[in-house]
């Protein structure tokens, strides 16, 4: 479809655009912001398409270092994405797709293909305006797809960095060239630096005028900050970025982001920005939102989880950002159970050095997630003999459910050399191994969306923990095919010829493939907990649906009391 013909539709559609920039530093909770103003508008009857625009020249972020790109989040359709994306899924409580996600590698890689296809009539192809043109296209089609009231736009980075200037040009060239509905949103931080104790809003005036200097003056301003911002702060922000007082928006840090849309709806918030473009709530519905909070303003108790993974240092600091989908889908699960999970960073690597008594001692629960290449899998499966020995309530994630098995193999089913053919090639025994069409793809080199990827369907066998989780989360049935659609992000896999041999040494094949030829979950018997799967189902938790895995997990974790003394323990390992 061309760029004018999806103009046309989407102006039937009337959709109205708000873009949201980031300034000062990143991190700033853009994406939280997105995520929210898109809950609020929800709430009061509109559809929303929300749409991440990353600048990198990566076509997508599965081939990106996790230490750099933080977590891939893996979209439904099978997209790797930005963490972002996963925001908004949990805050909509809805499953998302391509057309969320742009980079500028997605856009140059069409136009250059455009261009190859005669497709621009011969015309000189320009940065200038072909580019913000595509932007502009793929915005219109994220609308289109979910018949959309909005498109929440969050421009990646920070205002200022040029990567990023022509996501800016889009809004600008919509906004004045084309005359349409659209709005800009500016989230930028306001630091109180300890020796001067006062609250600085120069840094944000500074964002605001390199944003205005792009030719976009925002209509609201968000303020983060530790505390909200007071009236001398509002008073200097609104006459230095002509914006009225009423338009900036304070974001305090708050014990949990999902408050945010509270905080943002007690300041009125999404009415203002329906008044803005001339609109009335249709409804105001954020009941189910509403006791959540509630909910987990009561909670008292608490559980220790230990996440034993890998990619944890930046430098001098560590990283918990690879693993936000299981952070939260570990929090969903807790506030489901009425506990509050102390969440405990160990680096496999430690438990190989230090040993996983020393290391694990006391934790309710433990988890091991996804990951990829051989560093630190000893420690891993260290971890999960621990687990599955002590009785330690265990949830696999991916790679967490590799090392479960050749943890099983080695130590239980006597195979003492086992291994994953990504970690040995040469063991005598690979459990798990790569398929051959995999093998292939990495023989070429086409490591781009080639793993196996997004949501397939596996179905559950029953009388297992897992068929419980699933039944008592209402998403299957006691009796009929028990079938679940969870999402995927791997290329090696259970090796069948083992399958045989490590069932009868006790192993449950928790979940397959409808065909039964992949093996998608596995459990333990004799354990209070101990549930693996090859599927990521930290993707499809959210704050009002918990994953029935990650609930499973928390439900055995309360039922776990440590001794005293290791709980102090877990409490000096916490980082
Ligand atoms: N490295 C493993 C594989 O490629 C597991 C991947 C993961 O944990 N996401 O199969």
């Amino acid at each position: 479809m061309s760029y004018h013909v999806k103009a046309r539709k989407a102006k039937k559609l009337n959709t109205k655009f708000i873009f949201i920039s980031g300034g000062v530093i990143s991190s700033v909770g853009k994406g939280v912001t997105a995520s929210a103003i898109a809950l609020l508008l929800e709430s009061r009857g509109y559809k929303v398409a929300p749409v991440k625009m990353d600048a990198y020249l990566n076509v997508d972020a599965g081939t990106i270092r996790p230490q750099e790109h933080g977590e891939v989040f893996v979209t439904k359709d099978g997209v790797e994405t930005d963490q972002d994306v996963g925001n908004y899924e949990r805050f909509m409580n809805t499953d998302l797709s391509s057309s969320n996600y742009v980079t500028n590698g997605q856009i140059y890689q069409r136009i250059i293909q455009k261009e190859r296809n005669f497709e621009y009539d011969g015309e000189d192809v320009e940065v200038a305006l072909h580019v913000p043109e595509e932007i502009i296209s793929r915005l219109e089609k994220a609308a289109i797809e979910r018949k959309a009231d909005f498109v929440i736009a969050e421009i990646g980075g920070t205002v200022g960095e040029y990567q990023n200037i022509l996501f800016i040009e889009a809004n600008r060239i919509m906004k004045y060239r084309d005359n349409r509905d659209v709005m800009h949103i500016h989230v930028g931080y306001l630091p109180t630096p300890p020796h001067v104790g006062e609250m600085k809003s120069k840094p944000v005036q500074t964002s605001v005028r390199l944003l205005v200097g792009s030719g976009i003056q925002p209509d609201f301003i968000i303020g983060r900050a530790e505390k909200p911002l007071d009236d001398r702060r509002k008073s200097t922000l609104a006459w230095t970025c002509n914006v009225s007082s009423d338009s900036i928006i304070s974001a305090p840090n708050l014990d949990t982001i999902y408050r945010v849309p509270m905080e943002f709806d007690r300041q009125g918030l999404a009415d203002k920005i329906l008044k803005k473009f001339g609109l009335q709530p249709h409804k105001h519905d954020m009941k189910d939102w509403k006791n959540l909070l509630d909910k987990l303003g009561r909670i008292r108790k608490e559980v220790n989880v230990a996440v034993v993974g890998k990619y944890y240092e930046t430098g001098a600091y560590k990283l918990s950002d690879v693993y936000i989908s299981v952070v939260e889908a570990i929090k969903h699960a807790s506030w489901a159970n009425g506990v509050k999970a102390n969440l405990h960073w160990i680096s496999s690597i430690d438990v190989e050095n230090k040993g996983a008594n020393a290391m694990l001692a006391g934790y309710n629960a433990i988890v091991v997630p996804g990951g990829f290449g051989s560093r630190g899998t000893e420690g891993m499966i260290q971890t999960i003999q621990y687990a599955r020995e002590n009785k330690v309530p265990y949830l696999g994630l991916c790679y967490g459910m590799q090392m479960a098995t050749i943890e099983f193999a080695r130590n239980v089913a006597g195979l003492k050399l086992a291994n994953t053919t990504e970690v040995d090639d040469d063991t005598p025994h690979p459990v798990i191994h790569i398929m051959p069409d995999q093998e292939k793809k990495l023989l070429n080199r086409e490591y781009g969306a080639t793993m196996r990827l997004g949501g397939w369907d596996c179905v559950i066998t029953r009388g297992t923990k897992t068929e419980q989780a699933y039944l008592k989360a209402g998403l299957i049935k006691k009796t009929g095919l028990a079938k679940i659609n969870e999402r995927h992000r791997h290329r090696y896999e259970f090796n069948n010829q083992y399958r045989d041999q490590l069932q009868k040494a006790g192993l449950v094949i928790a979940g397959t493939t409808p065909d039964s030829k992949l093996v998608e979950i596995i459990e333990l018997k004799d354990h209070p907990y101990f549930v693996a799967s090859q599927f990521h189902p930290e993707f499809q938790s959210r704050p009002l649906s918990p994953h029935p895995l990650f609930a499973g997990l928390l439900e055995a974790a309360t039922k776990q009391h440590a001794p005293q003394s290791r709980v102090k323990l877990a409490e000096a390992q916490k980082t």
